[in-house]
């Protein structure tokens, strides 16, 4: 059901919008803080939800979307937040969870203006938020917030920063997948394993890179036709439509497009042994649908856990690494899955509850220091 209420001014909710519901929902994710921001000259307007700080500072990307109401820009940047919390905290990295999203701003008011007011609303949380890139953001916006607040990561290479964190999203995943291929099959090779990427964007692409060197008989789709044809004059990859994903003889699907694509009308279709991919709350109610999988013996390579390599790369910015101990920690992604996947068989959990609860521990740890 909708939420009945809209943007305010200088970030102030009025009396006539339901704030306890607003409350309630933080409440129950468990969010620190929620920033609404609107900017009426530009026509900039969003959310930042900083859900954690126990382990450091919040981290999360910005995501600009066109949301069909408030609610739902709510609800995401709730969730996506979350996520980056557990996905810092299960990646031993100290670092919180924050995610922002523009709402509804058509391409031609995203001008420089519009870049450097949000810069300033990240600016305005003193460090408690560090935005990075996400859907609809790239180095490019990054360079005009960076005017504006010291509180972003993922800047371009040539100020300084460590670019488009895609390559090393790319990475974790396909570590990831290798590590649930091992649990499924005995083996982690990929080698003629027919593996379906939904979504040849930054990530998809370069998770493809690693895929063909391994030999996989490759699946794409997407909706966007130029870069469908990028990949495949690059590799040799089947095309299928978007409609057809969900009933399609795999042995791996890799969303690597958006969010809740496991549901309650997918599951049942799915022909695939495992589901691995970096799309961000890939399952659409998390106890409801991992226990669909795993009751249809899917395993599981919970999302947070395999698409760390971005937050990992932007982290290193953060605390001054170098590229290489960036790469170690990414690395240690396969023995995390692998970790996470023997203690949920165990447990007889979920992977997603099981990984959850070993972020938890983290958190929890971190407090008591
Ligand atoms: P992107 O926008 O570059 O790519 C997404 C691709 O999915 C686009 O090519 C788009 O056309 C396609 N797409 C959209 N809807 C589709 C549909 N219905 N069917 C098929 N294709 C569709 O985004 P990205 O940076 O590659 O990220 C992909 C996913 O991974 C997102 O969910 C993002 O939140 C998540 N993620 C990204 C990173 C990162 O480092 N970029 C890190 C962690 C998680």
């Amino acid at each position: 059901m909708p939420l009945n209420f809209s943007f305010m001014e200088n970030n102030t909710i009025t009396a006539k919008m339901p704030v306890s519901d607003i409350l309630e929902q933080m409440n129950s994710y468990e969010h620190e803080e929620v920033l609404f921001f609107n900017d009426k000259e530009t026509g900039l307007k969003g959310i930042i939800a900083v859900h954690n700080t126990v382990l450091g500072p919040s981290l999360g990307g910005c995501r600009i979307w066109n949301y069909a109401s408030e609610a739902e820009a709510l609800y995401d940047v709730l969730r996506l937040s979350r996520g980056m919390t557990y996905k810092s905290a299960i990646s031993g990295i100290n670092l919180g969870g924050g995610k922002s999203v523009i709402i509804n701003a058509d391409k031609s008011s995203r001008t420089e203006k519009f870049w450097k007011k949000f810069g300033e609303y990240v600016d305005s949380l003193n460090g408690k938020y560090i935005t990075a890139e996400d859907v609809g953001t790239s180095t490019n916006e990054i360079a005009y917030i960076m005017q504006k607040t010291k509180h972003v990561s993922g800047k371009p290479i040539d100020a300084g920063g460590s670019g488009d964190p895609s390559p090393f999203t790319a990475f974790g995943v396909y570590l990831g997948m290798k590590a649930t291929a091992k649990m499924a099959y005995g083996s982690d090779s990929l080698d003629g394993k027919k593996i379906l990427v939904q979504g040849i964007g930054h990530v998809g692409q370069f998770l493809i890179d690693h895929l063909a060197k391994e030999n996989a008989e490759i699946i794409v789709t997407d909706i966007n036709q130029q870069n469908l044809n990028a990949i495949s004059q690059k590799h040799k990859v089947k095309v299928i439509s978007p409609d057809d994903v969900y009933s399609y003889d795999m042995d791996i699907y890799a969303p690597c497009a958006l969010g809740a694509t496991l549901n309650s009308e997918t599951i049942p279709l799915l022909k695939c042994h495992l589901v691995a991919g970096a799309a961000n709350n890939q399952l659409q109610n998390e106890t409801l649908h991992g226990m669909m999988l795993k009751d249809r013996n899917i395993i599981y390579a919970p999302d947070f856990l395999i698409n760390a390599g971005g937050v990992i790369n932007c982290y290193r910015e953060v605390v001054g690494l170098s590229a290489e101990e960036a790469m170690k920690i990414t690395e240690k992604i396969y023995d995390k899955t692998a970790e996470v996947l023997e203690r949920a068989k165990t447990e007889n959990s979920t992977p997603q509850q099981t990984a959850i609860s070993i972020a938890k521990e983290r958190i929890e740890q971190g407090k008591n220091k």
